[in-house]
């Protein structure tokens, strides 16, 4: 049987590493990172989303805010205070909660955001589905090569696939393997023998939406598979991409759903702010 990645302890680990990181950090450059996250109307996931953001923000000692905007606001009005908190020395990272409501263009508020201070990532990967060096990788992205590297296996040379080519996961999370050396193939709704190709690969990440498209047989002996997909199945439980009951007695590693790729998410999220805090420091 494969061994469980266990998100929430990986990201337990790294969050006891940053609390450090941050005393240190006030100790050097006199204040703590700031992180602030703006919410626009009353979605009750993207409420939850925004919960978890602020309770790990503080936890680390960030100094963390939520600008609270109602549904009617407009995007102007949004620009604006993106355009301020873009110049307040004292924040680091700024995030918006996606979705925002219809009438706002999403990607004119995602370019409004400084390069210097876009936790999510978007910037980097916007830029010619190559990393700009210098600015951070968005986070489940980063948490996917984190969560590898965390339970010792090696990422260059492999073959590595991702099923999904969506802009959040899938094509970043090839970028940053492509980075790290894999072999990396990606596959998406038009793919011929996913089955064929999945049976090859050392690592295999899911991030399609689609509960338990991965069946056991897919999957190579041993290999590391990471699931980042979340949906609910027929009877309403929250599932991930990969049928991880009979998985797991193939798979070397893999992660469940929930408490595999989601925590380490938010956690990159903080690992983000502080790199965007030392870039801003160092000048
Ligand atoms: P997305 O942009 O909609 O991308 C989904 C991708 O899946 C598309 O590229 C699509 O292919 C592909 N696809 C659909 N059906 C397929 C099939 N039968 N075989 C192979 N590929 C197929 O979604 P996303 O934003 O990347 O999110 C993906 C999943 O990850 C969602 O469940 C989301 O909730 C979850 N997620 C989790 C976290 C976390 O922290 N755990 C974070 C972000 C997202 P085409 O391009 O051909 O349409």
């Amino acid at each position: 049987m494969g061994k469980i990645i266990d998100g929430k302890a990986i990201a337990a680990g790294l969050y006891d590493k940053m609390l450090q990181e941050v005393d240190q950090m006030e100790q050097q450059y006199g204040r703590r990172p700031g992180l602030t996250v703006i919410i626009v109307g009353e979605d009750p996931a993207s409420q939850v989303y925004v919960r978890n953001k602020e309770k790990a923000a503080k936890k680390i000692g960030l100094v963390s805010q939520v600008v609270r905007l109602p549904e009617e606001t407009t995007q102007d009005k949004l620009l604006t205070v993106i355009k301020q908190l873009n110049a307040d020395p004292t924040v680091d990272g700024i995030l918006v909660q996606l979705p925002v409501p219809k009438h706002i263009d999403k990607d004119a508020v995602i370019a409004a955001v400084s390069p210097e201070k876009d936790v999510d990532g978007f910037f980097g990967m916007k830029s010619g589905f190559t990393m700009k060096q210098g600015y951070v990788a968005p986070c489940t992205p980063r948490a996917c090569i984190y969560l590898i590297k965390a339970i010792g296996e090696t990422i260059e040379g492999r073959h590595a696939l991702v099923v999904g080519r969506g802009e959040l996961v899938g094509k970043p999370v090839a970028t940053l393997l492509l980075n790290e050396n894999a072999t990396v193939t990606i596959a998406h709704s038009r793919t011929r023998n996913l089955g064929e190709i999945a049976r090859t690969a050392d690592i295999l990440i899911a991030a399609v939406g689609k509960p338990r498209m991965i069946a056991a047989d897919m999957v190579k002996p041993g290999a590391v598979v990471l699931d980042v997909g979340v949906s609910r199945d027929a009877e309403g439980k929250i599932c991930g991409d990969v049928d991880f009951e009979a998985a797991k007695d193939v798979a070397g590693w893999i992660t469940p759903v929930p408490g595999g790729v989601g925590p380490m998410t938010i956690a990159m999220l903080i690992r983000n702010t502080l790199d965007c805090y030392l870039k801003h420091v160092n000048g």
